[in-house]
């Protein structure tokens, strides 16, 4: 049977150093900072309606920049190595590629 991970803390311990006191969370819980809701899962930064439209914003920022000329003719040389001897894909250019 494997070993439980070793966690930070133990490591810490184990090298001599003292180990940092437990940090308890704020007890109200996180909350959203777009609409001050109360977040369900801990891991995440913004509630579900928060996060849509920035990660909305995130990709059409990512798309915009990728239309860059010079990210445009990187991508391009990058398709001739990787579709050379297959028709199939050749037929498939930039500009189907960024409706994908
Ligand atoms: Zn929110």
């Amino acid at each position: 049977m494997a070993r439980p991970p070793l966690t930070q803390q133990h490591r810490r311990e184990a090298k001599g150093a003292p180990s940092f006191p437990n940090v308890e969370g704020p007890k109200i819980g996180r909350l959203c900072p777009g609409c001050g809701k109360k977040l369900r899962r801990r891991d995440r930064r913004l509630c579900v309606e928060c996060s849509v439209p920035i990660t909305r914003k995130n990709f059409d920022e990512g798309r915009r920049r990728a239309q860059q000329p010079e990210l445009l003719a990187k991508r391009s040389a990058t398709q001739k190595d990787t579709q050379a001897g297959d028709p199939e894909l050749e037929s498939v250019g930039p500009a189907q590629l960024a409706d994908a």
